[in-house]
This record gives C-alpha cells, structure tokens and sequence, in this order.
C-alpha cells in the first residue's frame, strides 16, 4: 500500500513586515505583509517516518541583522523546542528536506540528532558561491558569518534531482527561485501535498486572482519558475505556501478528501 502522510504547518519565525512586491513577480504593491517562516511537519500513518521540510530561520547576529529583511526570532522558535511545544520528541524526526539554503529555512537542524537532512548537490554548489546579488540570501562571503546549515553538515545526505525517498514520500527538483530549490510532495489522504520552499511564498504564487501561476520575485529565473510549475501541475493536487499566514488557518493538512 502506499504510504500516506498527515501534514502540519509549524511557525519558526516571522517577518513582521515582508514587501509583497519581493513575494510577487511584477508587483507593483508598496505594501508590506506579516509572513511567517513555516516549517512543514509531515507524519506517515503507516510507518515511523517524520519528515520536516525546513526548520526555519536562527536568532538573527549583531552581523546578520546588518542586510536581512527585519526577522522576529527567538530562542523559543529553534525548530525542537516548537517541535516540543506541539507534543513532538524531535527525536523521533528521521528526515528533514530543505528546500534550498536561504538563511530562513535551514536553521538549527543539529538540534534533531537522529534526521538524516536531505540537500540538492545544486543548492549545497550555489550556496556556497552564490552570485553577488543572491549573497544575502544564504549568508554568503560576509566576515564573522557562517551559514546556519554548515553546523548540521555532517549529517547532509546530497541528493540530485528527483528521489523516491519512501512510500508517499518523493523529492522534486523544482528550480527557480534557486538554482538548486526541490519541493516535497506527500502522498495523503486528501491527494498529492506538495511543500516547494519559495516557489510558493504566497498562496497566490500557485494561484493568482486571474487563476494563473505568478513567480516569486526573489528568483534565478522566471522561466526556470514557470516550468517548475508546470511540473508540479502534473505532479501535485494541492500546493502549500511556505511564508503565508493563511497556511494556519489550519492545524492539519491531508487528512480528509
Ligand atoms: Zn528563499
């Protein structure tokens, strides 16, 4: 039988005032929204997989606090301590996927000793050496900065392109708002739930008002977006957002068709 996951939306950060025109391609709002930073937990009803998708961003440094967007994060949101807080022993998560590297969604992941992390060879590359204009993003070439996800390294599993990871567990190379971005997609009770970093910030990056799909702003190209797109039309029935505070409107997701 295939495997089938319950699915849970977990706050580990917040901008308390993100541009909506660096959520939306083309945007011409002035506006600014409070996006919060969610970390996916995905619960299989059949076997002992727990899988997060991302753990969100660290309590921001004297130095990083100079060039990111303004972040609300404390020593409350490290990733296992909201994992305790929901009544979950973050020993018991035995995956995390992230996404891509970006600074607010890869921290704190040695705090779960017992998750092998699961990372495109493309992102870990461009993380690493990323282009000056992306250098923020992933805390890239600054004096007395190291990237969060360098601390769980050791237990970095390098993936490349699509993987079968488990019975209703598969990762998907979505570039786009990276070069190396993946997205997650779980088997359900409710249909494929696909979990894809930042090509969906906002509800509306999946489904605008006019019905169509708009890119994120933040992005290494938009056609490289609207192909992952189109792949995940073919491979997803419902899209999650990953900085959208209707997302927790919510408690659980998947669970009933
Ligand atoms: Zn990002």
């Amino acid at each position: 039988m295939q495997g089938q996951y319950v699915l849970q939306p977990l706050v580990v950060g917040r901008f308390p005032a993100f541009p909506i025109a660096k959520f939306l391609y083309q945007s011409n709002s002035t506006e600014t929204i409070e996006a919060p930073c969610i970390s996916w937990l995905a619960k299989s009803t059949s076997s002992n997989s727990v899988v997060l998708v991302d753990t969100g961003p660290a309590v921001p440094t004297a130095e990083t606090s100079k060039y990111h967007q303004l972040l609300d994060v404390s020593e409350e949101h490290r990733i296992d301590k909201v994992l305790r807080a929901h009544g979950i022993d973050p020993l018991e998560i035995t995956d995390v996927v992230f996404t891509h590297l970006h600074f607010d969604h890869c921290s704190y992941a040695e705090h779960l000793p017992n998750a092998r992390i699961l990372v495109q060879k493309t992102e870990i590359q461009y993380a690493v050496a990323p282009n000056p204009e992306h250098k923020s993003g992933y805390d890239a070439g600054y004096k007395h900065v190291l990237p969060n996800w360098m601390k769980a390294f050791d237990k970095f599993e390098i993936v490349q392109g699509d993987v079968e990871v488990a019975p209703g567990f598969r990762i998907l190379a979505l570039p786009g708002h990276t070069p190396g971005s993946a997205g997650v997609v779980f088997e359900t009770r409710a249909g494929r739930h696909g979990v894809v970093g930042d090509l969906v910030n906002q509800i509306e990056n999946w489904k605008s008002k006019d019905g169509g799909h708009i890119a994120p702003a933040i992005n290494c190209g938009v056609d490289l977006c609207l192909d992952s797109f189109a792949r995940l039309e073919k491979e997803a029935d419902v899209v999650l957002a990953s900085h959208d505070s209707r997302m927790l409107d919510s408690a659980k997701y998947g669970i009933s068709l």
